[in-house]
């Protein structure tokens, strides 16, 4: 595929996006885009500072007035115009997001630019429906009515995994409901969330009702947790660093919003259809490289299909082309780094040692591939289910399948880590099907299917997967407050109730 565009001159300007501008960073430390298909640099920028995070938080502080004074059909017009822009610019998203991540083109342009576009469009739709909930005369003597009211300046971080969805996740439904943010995306990646808030400026959304900051996470990300003019914190990434996040928010008792960790279990009954069963673990393992906090990480397979399973798998993702992410025939791009790529083989060299078998992959590719990321797909049997292979998350194309007999047996395991993200349940009979989305803990819970998404439906997780809901209007539970407003009807001065505090009645 050609150079879309120059990214150097794209972002010439800097990596920080401020009140409508793109500037410099000021922390001194210069920190690098790579490609992580060939290693090459594709963009130097300086990291954000603290001083950095203050001029975000200020420039977003000065447009909350306006924005979240304007008409729901104001924010939702500048919204659907938002769409519009991002829809000119689906190729540019694309291209800047397979780049900096290393995925496949074609998952950029059928999966992570459209279900964003269609994001911000369902946004757009929302702002016009958010609602207090009950208005009446509940003691008599008042009129009561709720309103829902935007919090403030909303401070957001984002991984690396997904950034351009991330940015959507986190911007769409806090400035539909009339917040402004701070974004900043992870150091790795933040070309698509900059380009992100380039177009809602374009769209003619005021400046400073999205800034972004491009800082580390120790010095910008906890900056921005702490800010004193920061009313909430909704974080996306891994339950070790929510943990944080969360001991810092508490102390200014911050609004908190967290989407951590998965490591989603594939619970596949003994009359599920195989070749369905098959074709699900090897998509919902393999996809975005298995960098997606729902993937399949775990199959658990009733005894019966236990080894077609195995071998129809195995057989399955020694088909998948492993090359160039620019190439549409290529289906499994590189992981995210080196760093990232060394970490999954730490996981699966060491489950070697403990005795597990791995079935096809348990390597990084040679040859043409060498010089990237890359990590064959790799199926593994034979771990124990307290093993780290089962119990943590590994965040690379690696799916573990071990066996169960009783249905009882088979819930028991899926909900037997710290996580409770997303599941999936593979049966014909609606009563097994039906009794693992009510007891699998998981905040999804797919039947025959694992993955799709859409913007009408909240995600969000149970457990150490976090709490609250991004998408759908669920999420406006997160970024509006409510408020009862109570009227007196009866304009007498001594009213009955006073008699509990003084005099009689
Ligand atoms: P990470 O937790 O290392 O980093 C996430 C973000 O936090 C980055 O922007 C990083 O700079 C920032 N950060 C790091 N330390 C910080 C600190 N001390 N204070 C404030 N911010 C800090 O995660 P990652 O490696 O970028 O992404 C992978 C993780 O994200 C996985 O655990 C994955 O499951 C999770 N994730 C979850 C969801 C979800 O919806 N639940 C979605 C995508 C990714």
């Amino acid at each position: 595929m050609e150079q879309q565009f120059d990214v150097m001159g794209r972002f010439a300007g800097g990596a920080q996006y401020i009140a409508g501008e793109l500037k410099q960073g000021g922390s001194g430390t210069t920190h690098a885009v790579v490609d992580p298909a060939t290693g090459d640099e594709v963009y130097s920028y300086e990291l954000a500072g603290t001083a950095d995070v203050d001029a975000a938080v200020s420039a977003a502080a000065a447009a909350f007035p306006g924005w979240s004074g304007a008409t729901p059909g104001e924010r939702s017009d500048a919204m659907h115009r938002f769409a519009a822009v991002l829809t000119d610019q689906a190729e540019d998203f694309a291209y800047a997001e397979s780049l900096q991540c290393g995925k496949p083109i074609k998952l950029s342009r059928e999966f992570d630019v459209p279900g964003s576009i269609d994001n911000v469009a369902f946004f757009a739709g929302a702002a016009r429906h958010l609602e207090g909930k009950a208005a009446g005369e509940y003691t008599g003597d008042h009129t009561s009515y709720t309103r829902r009211e935007p919090i403030g300046v909303v401070g957001s971080i984002a991984p690396w995994n997904y950034p351009l969805q991330m940015a959507a996740w986190k911007v769409l439904p806090a400035i539909a409901a009339g917040n402004t943010i701070v974004l900043k995306p992870a150091e790795l990646t933040p070309l698509t969330s900059l380009m992100f808030a380039q177009a809602a400026t374009a769209a003619g959304i005021p400046d400073g009702v999205v800034n972004i900051v491009t800082g580390a996470g120790r010095e910008a990300g906890e900056h921005l947790v702490g800010h004193p003019s920061v009313a909430m914190t909704s974080f996306t990434g891994s339950t070790e660093v929510g943990k944080r996040v969360a001991e810092i928010a508490t102390r200014s008792v911050k609004r908190l919003h967290l989407e951590l960790g998965g490591k989603a279990p594939f619970l596949v009954f003994d009359d599920a259809d195989l070749e369905a069963a098959v074709h699900g673990a090897v998509a919902g393992s393999l996809i975005n490289t298995g960098q997606d906090c729902t993937a399949a990480t775990r199959a658990y397979v009733q005894r019966p299909l236990f080894d077609a399973f195995v071998a129809g798998v195995a057989d399955l993702m020694a088909t998948v082309r492993l090359g160039d992410p620019f190439d549409p025939a290529t289906d499994l791009g590189p992981l995210i780094s080196h760093t990232q790529r060394d970490r999954v083989a730490g996981f699966v060299d060491r489950a070697r040692g403990y005795g597990a078998r791995i079935h096809t992959g348990g390597e990084a590719p040679g040859g043409e591939l060498a010089k990237g990321a890359y990590y064959r797909p790799t199926l593994i049997t034979g771990a124990a289910q307290d093993s780290e292979i089962v119990q943590r998350e590994i965040f690379g194309p690696v799916l573990v399948v071990l066996p169960f007999d009783s249905d009882d047996e088979g819930i028991a395991l899926a909900n037997d880590t710290p996580f409770g993200l997303a599941a999936s349940a593979w049966s014909r009979d609606v009563y097994r099907t039906g009794r693992a989305t009510r007891e699998i803990q998981a905040g999804c819970v797919w039947i025959n299917d694992h993955i799709p998404i859409l913007s009408e439906m909240p995600h969000g997780g149970y457990k150490a997967s976090g709490f609250g809901k991004d998408m759908s209007t669920y999420s406006f539970d997160e970024y509006t407050q409510v408020k009862h407003v109570m009227y007196d009807n009866t304009a007498v001065a001594r009213k009955d109730w006073h008699r509990t505090v003084f005099g009689d009645r």
